[in-house]
C-alpha cells in the first residue's frame, strides 16, 4: 500500500467536500493532528475508523486503500469485507485482552494478600516476615503494571463532553483515579476532564 497516495487521496477527497481538517476530525470523533497524518503519509487511518471516514467522503474501501477511485470492474468487494472482519477480529482479540486482565489483577491481589495474611499470623521470626511480604508485594506490583498495559492497548477510553475515542497514554492511565475500567482523565481533545468509560469500538 502506497500510504503517501492514499494520504493524497484522502486530501482531495476532503477538500472535493468542502471540508477542512478540523471539521473533517470533528465528524470522526478523532483529532485534526491525525488527519493530518494520513494526509501526508506518515499513517493509515485505523481499522475502525476506516468505514466511517468512506462513508463521509462517499468512496469505497477500495478507493481508499488503492489512492484512487477504482473502476467498477476491478471493484474488489473481499477487501471491504476483509476490513468489516479486520475491525471485529480486533473487537474480540481487544475482549481477551480485558478478561486476561480482570485474571491477572486477581492473581495479583491473592499473591499481594496471602503473604500478608501469613506473615501476620504463623508464628515466624520477624526477618521471615520481611522475606514473606516481600515475595508477595513483588509479583503483584508486577501484575498490576501487566494490567494496566493490557487495560491501555484494549480497545479505547471514550470523553464524556465531546465523544473522542483514543488510547490514553500509559503515565496519564497511572495518574487516572478510577472506578473499574472507568478513570478520570483528561480529553486530548477538548481537553476537559471526566470519568471516561472504556469502550470496544470507535462508534
Ligand atoms: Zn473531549
Amino acid at each position: 500500500m502506497d500510504q503517501l497516495k492514499i494520504g493524497r487521496f484522502i486530501s482531495n477527497c476532503r477538500k472535493a467536500k468542502g471540508l477542512t481538517q478540523m471539521q473533517l476530525a470533528e465528524r470522526l470523533n478523532i483529532t485534526d493532528r491525525a488527519v493530518s497524518k494520513w494526509e501526508t503519509g506518515r499513517a493509515l487511518p485505523d481499522a475502525s475508523i476506516m468505514l466511517d471516514l468512506c462513508s463521509l467522503l462517499e468512496i469505497s474501501v477500495n478507493d481508499l486503500l488503492s489512492g484512487e477511485v477504482v473502476a467498477m470492474e476491478n471493484y474488489n468487494k473481499e477487501l471491504e469485507n476483509k476490513l468489516i472482519e479486520m475491525v471485529k477480529q480486533k473487537e474480540e482479540a481487544d475482549k481477551r485482552l480485558l478478561r486476561m486482565e480482570v485474571v491477572i489483577g486477581v492473581l495479583s491481589v491473592i499473591v499481594l494478600f496471602v503473604p500478608l495474611f501469613i506473615a501476620a499470623y504463623a508464628p515466624l521470626e520477624d526477618w521471615q516476615r520481611v522475606i514473606l511480604i516481600f515475595t508477595g508485594f513483588i509479583p503483584a506490583i508486577v501484575g498490576f503494571a501487566y494490567a494496566m498495559k493490557l487495560e491501555q492497548v484494549a480497545g479505547y477510553y471514550k470523553c464524556r463532553h465531546c465523544g473522542h475515542t483514543y488510547v490514553p497514554e500509559l503515565k496519564a492511565m497511572y495518574k487516572a483515579p478510577h472506578m473499574g475500567r472507568t478513570r478520570y482523565m483528561k480529553c486530548p481533545n477538548c481537553g476537559k476532564k471526566s470519568w471516561q468509560k472504556k469502550v470496544l469500538n470507535r462508534e
